[in-house]
């Protein structure tokens, strides 16, 4: 008897994750078909800040070997954009003609970045910063360019700015409000962490706005002008002032999409041939934008491809931190006490095994940490009354080795 055929669209983390978790519970069960826009082997995207700053090359942060795919009987094909979903013939077709039938369909086509729509955003030396491509070009451009501008003074910003200037780049961090990380930190903390970045030589206009991106005659860009008048030089422009998700090619399907691809709580689509998985994916009204609501989506949806049915997806909670290194965060307090290196949203809840019970440890709208209607003023002293020990709180709670949203 034939295996049913899986397709998944998009190499990326939250697919080849979901790959993942599904042949660790069925292995063999599909006939499995790959298809990536990029042209490299699956990896880890949220480490293109360390190789933008010259701490990893880009071969330390390949997921999955060429071999893994050989291994599992995926046919993989690399460098190819699937452009239509034939709903009724169930099958999807690549940029170059490759196509592939399916029964079920997985969509993890992830975001793009949001360009600003200012005139001159086409000009050639003006990027997003998403993957191997935009980091390979920030890194000659850095080579052979002055100035750089990155717009956008959020956690991706800061790093995409960050690796530049470590690269020798004079970089300028152009932000919108009047403070950096303003979604994480309160004005105090965001002053005490410009001050600590402008100490390692960037620059920052705060306040402002861009009007336009300014060309020379090759139509390469050459300076950023700003709602005030003032215009600096720029030969390289990083905008990193949002994502949106990668929908089009769902949308184009007619299936059910509002930020992202419409799911259930199992992520299934609108089309129950059809499942959407990481930052393309819309469920309960929130498009997530960070690695760990993926993950932990990647188990629910492999639980039902492999027919189990028996996961429930309820949302995730989310925490982040800034990779940039060797700046004192620690110094970097906010006015409760906040570290500005684990910057845990209020409302963000932590959660940890430890002795056979779960303990939830909830961030407070004043920075400290609830639990079991105790508070703690850090995670290590949270950490400490769980165990009974002495623990450094944030790898407690996965948040300084690689789990639990700790990225
Ligand atoms: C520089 C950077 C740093 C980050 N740092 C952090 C961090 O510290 N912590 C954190 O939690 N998150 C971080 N993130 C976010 C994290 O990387 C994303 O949440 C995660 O990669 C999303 O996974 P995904 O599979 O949904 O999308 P992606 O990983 O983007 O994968 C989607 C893939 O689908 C491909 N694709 C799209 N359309 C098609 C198509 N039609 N046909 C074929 N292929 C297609 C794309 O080319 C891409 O390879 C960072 C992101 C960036 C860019």
């Amino acid at each position: 008897m034939r295996k049913p055929r899986l397709v998944v669209v998009g190499n990326g983390m939250a697919g080849i994750r979901t790959l993942e978790e599904l042949l660790k519970l069925a292995p063999g069960m599909y006939d499995i078909t790959v298809f990536g826009a990029e042209p490299h082997r699956n990896y880890n995207r949220i480490l293109l800040s360390p190789v933008l700053a010259g701490e990893q090359d880009f071969d330390d942060i390949v997921l999955n070997p060429l071999s893994w795919y050989a291994d599992n009987g995926i046919a993989l094909h690399l460098g190819k954009e699937v452009v239509r979903i034939d709903r009724a013939q169930r099958k999807v077709v690549a940029a170059d003609g490759t196509g592939a039938e399916y029964d079920r369909l997985l969509l993890a086509t992830g975001s793009l970045p949001f360009i600003l729509p200012v005139p001159g955003k086409d000009l050639k030396g003006v990027i997003g910063y998403r993957d191997i491509h935009d980091t390979r070009t920030m890194i000659e451009a850095a080579r052979v360019k002055k100035h750089a501008v990155v717009i956008g003074g959020g956690l991706l910003g800061l790093e995409a700015a960050n690796g530049l200037k470590l690269r020798g780049m004079q970089v300028t961090v152009v932000h919108l409000a009047g403070w950096l990380l303003e979604q994480q930190l309160d004005p105090v903390a965001g002053a005490l962490l410009e001050k600590s970045l402008a100490g390692r030589g960037l620059e920052f206009r705060l306040n402002t706005s861009t009007t336009e991106i300014v060309g020379k005659d090759a139509g390469e860009v050459a300076a950023v002008r700003f709602s005030d008048g003032a215009e600096i030089p720029a030969e390289l422009v990083v905008m990193a002032a949002g994502i949106r998700p990668n929908i089009a090619l769902a949308q184009a399907a007619g299936i059910h999409c509002d930020r992202g691809v419409v799911v259930n709580d199992t992520l299934q689509a609108y089309d129950p041939r059809v499942y959407a998985v990481g930052e393309c994916a819309s469920h309960r009204g929130v498009a997530y934008g960070l690695v760990a609501p993926l993950f932990e989506q990647a188990r629910i949806c492999a639980d039902h491809l492999a027919t189990w049915g028996i996961g429930i997806y309820r949302g995730s909670a989310v925490s982040t931190k800034l990779k940039v290194t060797g700046a004192n965060h620690s110094r970097i307090k906010s006015s409760v006490g906040r570290s500005a290196q684990t910057l845990l949203m209020p409302g963000t809840t932590l959660i940890r095994e430890w002795d056979e019970r779960q303990h939830r440890v909830t961030v407070t709208p004043d920075g400290l940490y609830e639990l079991n209607g105790q508070v703690f003023k850090s995670l290590s002293a949270a950490a400490r009354h769980i165990t009974g020990t002495q623990w450094n709180g944030p790898k407690f709670f996965g948040l300084r080795d690689g789990k639990a949203g700790g990225q």
